[in-house]
Formats: C-alpha cells, sequence, structure tokens
C-alpha cells in the first residue's frame, strides 16, 4: 500500500493523457496558448506501464483526464490496457463532452461505466462566450448519447463563478432532477493565468447549497465513492447534487491521490506546484523497482494541505496542463 507519512492511503491516480484542449475556457486559460512537444508528452506504453507500477503498489483507481482526453487518438485503446491491469478496478474519463458523443460507444466497447463532463452554463450564447467555441449543442447530444447507452452515473462537473455563471445554480439543480443526473458544483480555485482569477468571485459550496434549498428539498447520501464531494438527493427525483469545495473545506486529510501529468511529472498535491519527473527516470530506462522507489518517495513528500500561511495556495499553471 501507499501511504503518506500523515496516513493517508493513496489509491487513486488521475492520468492527464494530453495538454490539448479543443475549449478555451476563459476562466481556466488566457492569452498564449502553445501546446508541449509531441514527444514531450508520455506515450501510451510508458502510461500504461507507470499505471501497472503503480498498481503493484495499492492503486486501484484511475482517472483519464487533460487538457481535453478525447482530442487524442486511441483513448478507447488505452483504457481498455488499463483495464486489463490487475489490480485496477475502476477507470473513468473527465471531458468536455465535444467528441464524446462520436466516440462513446468505442469507449463503452473499451469498458467505461461512468464519465463526468464539465459543463458551465446551460446557454447556448453564454456556452461560446466561455469556451469561445460554439459547440454547445455537441456537448448535450453527447449527455443524451451517454444516456442511451446506459453509462451511469454520468456525473456534470460545474465550476460556478459569481458575476460569470452563478445565475444557474437552480437552472442545474433543474437539470439533475429532470434527467436524473448527478450535477457536482465546484469552486473556483486560483490556477494559472485567468485574468477572470479573483478571490471575490469565488461562491462557496455553502452559499449553492442554500440557494438550491430555496426551491428542492435535498436529502444528504452517503459518499460511496469516497470522493471528495458531499452528496444530496433531490427529493422525489432520481437526480442528485454535489459540492465540491476545495477552496472553502479542509479536504486534505482525506486525500487519496496523485497526478500524473501528460509530461509524466507526478504531482503529489494538486495546490502544490512541485513535481517530480518520472518521464526522465523511465526514458533512461529505469527498472520497475526503481521506479517504485521513486513513486514511493514522492507519496513520501505529498503536503499536509493545501494551505501557505493560513492562505490556499495560488498555483502558477493552469488544470489544462496539469490535468484537471
Ligand atoms: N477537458 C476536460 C474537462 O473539461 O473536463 C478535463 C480537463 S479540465 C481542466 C477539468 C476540470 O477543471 C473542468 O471541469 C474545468 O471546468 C475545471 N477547471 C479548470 N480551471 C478551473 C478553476 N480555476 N477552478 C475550478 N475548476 C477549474
Amino acid at each position: 500500500m501507499l501511504v503518506d507519512k500523515y496516513n493517508r492511503v493513496i489509491d487513486y491516480l488521475r492520468v492527464s493523457v494530453t495538454d490539448r484542449c479543443n475549449l478555451r475556457c476563459k476562466y481556466c486559460v488566457d492569452g498564449e496558448f502553445p501546446f508541449v512537444a509531441h514527444d514531450e508528452i508520455l506515450r501510451y506504453e510508458e502510461i500504461i506501464r507507470f499505471v501497472r507500477i503503480c498498481s503493484e503498489l495499492g492503486v486501484t483507481k484511475v482517472r483519464l483526464t487533460g487538457g481535453e482526453p478525447l482530442t487524442r487518438k486511441g483513448i478507447p485503446f488505452l483504457l481498455k490496457e488499463i483495464f486489463s491491469i490487475k489490480g485496477i478496478n475502476d477507470v473513468s474519463l473527465t471531458t468536455n463532452g465535444v467528441f464524446l458523443g462520436r466516440q462513446i460507444l468505442d469507449l463503452k466497447e473499451a469498458g467505461l461505466k461512468r464519465v463526468n463532463i464539465s459543463l458551465d452554463t446551460l446557454k447556448r450564447e453564454r456556452f461560446t462566450e466561455i469556451t469561445r467555441v460554439d459547440a454547445f449543442d455537441e456537448v448535450l447530444m453527447s449527455i443524451e448519447k451517454a444516456m442511451y447507452t446506459g453509462i451511469r452515473p454520468i456525473k456534470i462537473n460545474t465550476v460556478v463563478i459569481k458575476d460569470f455563471n452563478d445565475d444557474e445554480i437552480l437552472s442545474f439543480a433543474r437539470l439533475a432532477k429532470k434527467w436524473g443526473l448527478e450535477v457536482r458544483f465546484i469552486e473556483f480555485m486560483p490556477f494559472g493565468d485567468s485574468a477572470l482569477w479573483d478571490s471575490s468571485r469565488i461562491v462557496p459550496s455553502r452559499v449553492i447549497e442554500e440557494r438550491i434549498r430555496t426551491e428542492y428539498p435535498l436529502e444528504p447520501l452517503s459518499n460511496a465513492t469516497k470522493g471528495p464531494a458531499k452528496m444530496y438527493g433531490i427529493a422525489g427525483s432520481e437526480g442528485k447534487v454535489g459540492f465540491i469545495s476545495p477552496v472553502s473545506t479542509h479536504i486534505c486529510s482525506e486525500c487519496n491521490r496523485i497526478r500524473l501529468t501528460s509530461t509524466g511529472m507526478i504531482r503529489p498535491c494538486l495546490f502544490s506546484d512541485t513535481e517530480y519527473d518520472m518521464k526522465s527516470l523511465m526514458r533512461r530506462n529505469a527498472g520497475d523497482e526503481e521506479i517504485r522507489e521513486f513513486v514511493e518517495s514522492v507519496v513520501e513528500v505529498k503536503p499536509a494541505n493545501k494551505h501557505e500561511k493560513g492562505q490556499i495556495r495560488k498555483c502558477q499553471r493552469n488544470l489544462r496542463s496539469i490535468g484537471g
């Protein structure tokens, strides 16, 4: 088992498969949008090897993310390979949904059982304004297709930002109720160079929850997946809402994850810019044992929490390049 010095068991690996994204969300990226050169990105056989080594250390759960994972060719292949690794019992995907509809059958055939789709507005024009791409219809169609193929749960991830999309909180709750989906509201986090970032833009989960309760009675649910979301059922429906509060609450003591960036860096804490170069080690032909020891040493220095002098750390890189 991978256990850090604060007794947290690390059994969850988030793998960013690309830094590329087909959207340009205003709160995520600003200005220049340079992509990393192709050979700096981990090849599939390197990702698969790394996941296998992590699984031997006790990792059981993997999520593919990016950039936008579905901009990279062959994701169904990668999923299938990761599913076949002994000890891995859960593989999921986080996507903006634009290309999901056209790949959903291949992904399902590869073994995908659940998916998280990021969507921050239910208004077509606003979608284009936020993402700088006119692809709202594709995302809605992808959600519908995923529902028809029987993939469950489908989780919609919505970042709530003050005076940007916080007027849509009830619309998202309505969507959860009507479509029987799980909508998870995420607090705006301090990443990268977005001109939009300002701590006054954070809408705390408590405020989002209160607003939903004005229209929808909520019933607490146990958190079966051990994830960071506080989950509720919407009374009288299959719909659920969840609240992910990285900024307003202290969830670090329950953190069970490490990240692998698309360039092969291990990032033991989302909120710390310190990363550890696994790719160079692997490309210097390190054996499995050496990589295993490296992972253990990285877990050993996983920070206790995301705060520095009582403040949440502001990270240099945006989530697109880290792997959100
Ligand atoms: N392209 C995929 C997607 O859209 O889900 C995966 C990568 S994206 C960076 C992952 C998630 O990070 C998205 O839900 C996005 O909204 C979220 N995100 C990006 N910047 C954020 C920020 N500053 N605060 C909170 N969430 C953010």
